[in-house]
């Protein structure tokens, strides 16, 4: 396998000449003293080695070797939990955490290019502190001040990991018929008991405590999600002097076996009336949650980004290097046997498409990681509201586009590789495998979509779709002049106005017809991340052109030519897709279930 280079130029490209980061940080109170351009370089370049030279190796010996189980106890693959003490250490846990319980509080714009390259080297492991980060989140933002103090610091230095316990057997995209149960007892605690599934890094061997985010029913609940509280219930109960105590009543009962990211711990989770604390109000956990899986939601979509770009390297290393066949324009090496696979058409064609979504989808990552600085930091409550929307709107964009397009990277990564690609030995197989579940946890890709088309487009009847399409219309106006962007005002126009249509078709069919939501809504999310990505594109030809007449790095002429490349050959997708959310879903709805 390629060694996995973390991919700090287009970062800094994308951090300084695309989205003018240190000014937004300057200018947003609890930002400006806390990071600044030579800060977030470092952090950069420390992240990167730390990808690399401890997370990356591990990569593939962490998929063979697996997880273990043995009465309850999870020991992870040989070199993990070492792993595990150097990131946890070097402070990159609480690396976007709440400064006044131990967190660094930096902004998410620069987390989430840290999160990007440890994912992208080690999908398995990252998963790990990307859920103690969310669970950090959620009670922060809903906790009472004694949770937050006796457990932030903890967490955010790595010592104590967390974990999210939503999905039960019989209940996964559906939680508001969740059976587990939640009893007060007389010392202001819970006994929860029930059986939680899936429940990625519940065991493990890597932190000295576990602290379960769990989602349970109290007695008095009323039915469906309305009826749902949420509760912390850490595997050892912490003594007043912070130790880790005694152990509580819950168990690992197994093991999943699964398709990939075998280096993680998927847990089947017993509470045998645990003891456990309120989180939030009484049974309006599922809201508390959201906060949580909300930030998982991107971090998933970062997920998808990460893999997707270890899948891009590895494959341009093999291009470069497997001799197949001769250029159509005649013999390039002709000291060698046969030129190398990259000089074929159809090769570029592949290694492109990874790299214009990968770097599309690592500037959309940026801008809304900008909107989440925004949403936090600003002082312009008006502002704060336009953040939040724009947040909501393109979190679950963020989450299923980028995930599907991880999983075409790593499988069109394969597919350079040929019969290579399908054998373990280069580490390519290994990505489509891990790929995949991105598409499904953290609510499947479809519920992303019905997410988008319904909750966030629909229900307000496209305002915070308004946002979006007016910032992208005033980008096109300030910047019709501009002779390097002549080339892609026009399609980006017709981009934009071709989505705003179908927003309004959709939103206008759904309030005759409420399949329409669901029929739309997975092609309305396809075409959506990719219009966004051409303005993503746009904005960086905007940022490169000026430095391209002096390049001879190739890095932004590169860029100026991929950007041509996703015009071309990418954006003009776009049109089927809006054909065919106009077509509805009478198609879908028509057969009878004897028919299927
Ligand atoms: C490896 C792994 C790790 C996981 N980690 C965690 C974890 O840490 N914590 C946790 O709580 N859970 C975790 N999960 C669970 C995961 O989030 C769920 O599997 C996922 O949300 C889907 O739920 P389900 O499997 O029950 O599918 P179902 O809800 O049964 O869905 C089946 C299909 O029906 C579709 N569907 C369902 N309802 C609708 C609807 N209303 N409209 C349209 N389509 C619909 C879905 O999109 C899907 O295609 C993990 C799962 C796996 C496999």
């Amino acid at each position: 396998m390629a060694e996995y280079k973390a991919p700090l130029r287009d970062m800094r490209f994308l951090l300084n000449d695309v989205f003018d980061a240190p000014r937004q940080w300057a200018s947003l109170p609890g930002l400006a003293e806390t990071v600044d351009p030579e800060t977030a370089d470092a952090i950069l370049e420390e992240a990167g080695k730390i990808a690399s030279g401890v997370l990356a190796p591990l990569n593939q010996k962490g998929d063979e070797e697996g997880c273990h189980w043995n009465d309850g106890e999870v020991t992870t693959p040989e070199g993990f939990r070492e792993a595990y003490n150097t990131f946890a250490e070097g402070g990159w846990v609480g690396l976007g955490g709440d400064p006044e319980f131990g967190g660094m509080g930096m902004p998410k714009s620069l987390v989430a290019q840290v999160e990007e390259m440890m994912q992208g080297a080690n999908m398995a492991f990252g998963l790990c502190p990307m859920l103690t980060a969310g669970a950090c989140l959620a009670l922060h933002a809903h906790g009472s001040q004694e949770l937050k103090e006796q457990y932030l610091p903890k967490m955010y230095d790595g010592s104590w990991s967390g974990a999210m316990d939503l999905t039960e057997p019989h209940a996964g995209t559906d939680l508001g018929i969740i059976r587990s149960k939640a009893e007060p007892a007389d010392d202001g605690s819970y006994r929860i008991t029930g059986t939680k599934i899936f429940i990625t890094w519940g065991e493990h061997d890597m932190a000295e405590n576990i602290i379960h985010l769990v989602l349970a029913k109290l007695p008095d609940a009323p039915p469906g999600p309305k009826g749902i509280s949420l509760f912390l219930v850490p595997k050892f109960i912490p003594n007043d002097d912070g130790s880790s105590g005694e152990r509580n009543a819950f168990s690992c009962g197994s093991l999943e076996k699964k398709m990939g990211i075998k280096g993680s711990a998927t847990c089947v989770m017993n509470f045998d009336g645990a003891k456990g604390w309120l989180v939030g109000e009484p049974h309006k956990g599922l809201m508390a949650m959201f906060t949580m899986m909300n930030y998982e939601r991107l971090g998933v979509g970062i997920q998808g980004l990460g893999i997707a770009e270890a899948s891009y390297q590895n494959a341009l290393a093999y291009a470069q290097e497997r001799l197949q066949s001769r250029s159509p324009t005649g013999a390039q090496e002709k000291d060698k046997v046969a030129d190398p696979i990259l000089v074929h058409p159809d090769v570029r064609r592949m290694l492109l498409k990874m790299k214009a979504y990968n770097e599309g989808g690592r500037a959309f990552i940026t801008y809304v990681a900008q909107w989440l600085d925004q949403a936090k930091f600003s002082d312009d409550a008006a502002l704060r509201e336009k953040a939040d929307a724009m947040v909501a709107l393109l979190t679950p964009v963020a989450k299923a586009y980028l995930t599907d397009r991880g999983l075409d990277s790593c499988v069109i990564g394969q597919q350079v590789f040929g019969g290579h690609g399908y054998i373990r030995e280069w580490g390519q197989e290994q990505f489509v495998r891990d790929a995949r579940i991105a598409q499904i946890y953290e609510g499947t890709n479809g519920i992303q979509a019905m997410d988008l088309m319904g909750r966030k487009v629909v229900a307000n009847n496209g305002k915070f779709f308004e946002f979006f399409a007016s910032e992208v219309a005033d980008f096109i106006t300030e910047n019709q002049n501009d002779g390097a962007l002549e080339p892609y005002i026009q399609p980006l126009a017709a981009a934009i106005e071709r989505l705003s249509d179908v927003t309004e078709h959709v939103i206008k069919a759904s309030a005759e017809d409420p399949t329409q939501v669901g029929a739309a809504a997975v092609d309305y999310l396809d075409l959506f991340g990719l219009t966004a990505e051409a303005y993503m594109w746009a904005r960086m030809v905007k940022a490169a052109a000026p430095q391209a007449e002096s390049d001879t790095s190739g890095f932004y002429t590169g860029k100026l030519k991929t950007a041509k490349f996703f015009y071309d050959r990418l954006l003009p997708q776009s049109v089927s897709l809006a054909e065919g959310i106009r077509a509805g879903g009478q198609s879908m709805m028509a057969h009878t279930a004897e028919e299927f």
